[in-house]
């Protein structure tokens, strides 16, 4: 094993892993070995317990709900401190859509009882009569290196609402969002990302890729990387192709 190694930890691959999410974890594995940086990924399902020094990056993707309802009592039973553990001690953590809801206090569905959230963030999800929110997005944001673009497509029935405290990811230029109302999208505290943004989101996005991959060797070494450029032809095409599908 090399001494720079990025350690991520895949949440519930089997339940929390619709449009391809699997795609982001893909992204990561190869900009980290294109630059010679080793890959450890982890994995943990229902009832697996985490230990919150092992992984710098955590991740977890959408899920439906009967997924959700799963994964939440296992959460609670099994992985919710070591969680705020890790993110405590300075752990990245991308979740994208269902795996963004459950980063709050609740999603709440309607004739159902409402699902317990990580409460890492202050957020909270409701289903509200109406239309899923569905289509492609584009929104802007700044994660630490002036407004960059992200665009995605985004499927969801819940709407979030963020607490007073909590910044948005971004700001919505095309689609929906958290709610369809406010303009926000997704949730950034520190080094924790939550987003409706599948896409998946990584491939469309690859700069958000090595912002990642940036925050989790920094968590290890103590130090902020600089990391060796890449031939991004294709990876910049994908994003202005899914930046001209979101404008259409
Ligand atoms: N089940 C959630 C909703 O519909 C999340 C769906 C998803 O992850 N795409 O709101």
């Amino acid at each position: 094993m090399s001494s720079l190694a990025v350690r991520v930890m895949w949440l519930y691959p089997d339940h929390m892993n619709i449009y391809a999410d699997r795609g982001n974890i893909s992204v990561l594995e190869h900009r980290c070995r294109w630059r010679g940086i080793d890959f450890e990924l982890g994995t943990a399902g229902p009832g697996d317990a985490i230990d919150p020094d092992a992984h710098d990056l955590y991740y977890m993707g959408g899920g439906q709900d009967r997924d959700q309802a799963l994964v939440t009592r296992d959460l609670a039973d099994t992985k919710r401190d070591s969680l705020a553990a890790a993110v405590d001690s300075g752990a990245s953590f991308l979740a994208v859509c269902g795996g963004y809801q459950l980063l709050g206090h609740s999603y709440e569905v309607p004739g159902s009882d409402p699902l317990p959230g990580l409460g890492l963030v202050d957020l909270r999800t409701v289903r509200e009569p109406g239309e899923r929110l569905i289509g492609n997005v584009l929104i802007e944001a700044d994660v630490g290196s002036g407004p960059r673009r992200i665009a995605g497509f985004e499927n969801h029935g819940g709407r979030t609402y963020l607490g007073d405290g909590e910044q948005p990811l971004g700001r919505v230029v095309s689609g929906f969002g958290n709610n369809g109302k406010d303009g926000a999208e997704g949730v950034r505290r520190g080094k924790l990302i939550g987003t409706y943004l599948h896409g998946p989101l990584l491939p469309k996005n690859a700069w958000l890729a090595d912002v990642l991959i940036g925050w989790a060797l920094e968590r290890r070494t103590g130090t902020v990387p600089d990391l060796e450029p890449l031939d991004d032809e294709m990876e910049r095409a994908a994003h202005e192709s899914a930046v001209r599908a979101a404008l259409r």
